[in-house]
């Protein structure tokens, strides 16, 4: 499968895409690669529950995701976690706050592009649990859940749910 049907500099369709990764036009020789996106996910813990977003729009609409989002140009990670956080609960948190936890790659297919992501993961504890969406748009809910108590098929994305499976399920 691929997502250009003709060289976007002179409409051939001599192509190559292999993998989606690197698109070499063979008349013209325009190259593209479609790398990965960088983008970063916050789990916010009180007491022994973690927070999930419910997500309002697709890819995975319906299923639970982190607050988070795309690092935009020149932001670094911890910077694009805080903007996440103000525009989605609008919450500040401070970069200090941030605990890097690890990485995980992720899929993400948007109006039939498939992006591939790297997704840093954060932990940031919080004194409340007490919050708000500001960004109804995007997230429909917000559920506290108990370690215990995940459950890792209602997590969308395969990045989220490794590393909640890895570093937070807590199996009784
Ligand atoms: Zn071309």
């Amino acid at each position: 499968m691929t997502f250009f049907k003709y060289c976007p500099n002179c409409k051939s369709q001599n192509f190559e895409f292999p993998n989606n990764v690197r698109f070499h036009c063979n008349d013209c020789g325009f190259t593209y690669f479609h790398n990965i996106a960088a983008a970063v996910a916050v789990i916010f813990t009180f007491e022994d529950k973690i927070l999930f977003t419910v997500r309002n729009v697709d890819p995975d609409r319906g299923k639970w995701d982190l607050p988070g989002g795309f690092i935009d140009p020149n932001e670094n990670a911890e910077q694009a976690a805080c903007r996440e956080i103000q525009e989605e609960l609008n919450l500040l948190i401070l970069p200090k706050d941030l605990h890097y936890i690890t990485t995980a790659p992720n899929n993400y297919l948007y109006k039939n592009v498939p992006y591939r992501t790297m997704d840093i993961f954060y932990e940031c504890q919080l004194k409340s649990d007490v919050l708000k969406i500001n960004a109804e748009d995007e997230i429909s809910d917000l559920i506290w859940v108990k370690r215990s108590e995940i459950k890792l098929n209602q997590i969308g994305f395969v990045s989220i749910q490794k590393v909640i499976k890895e570093q937070y399920c807590i199996e009784i």
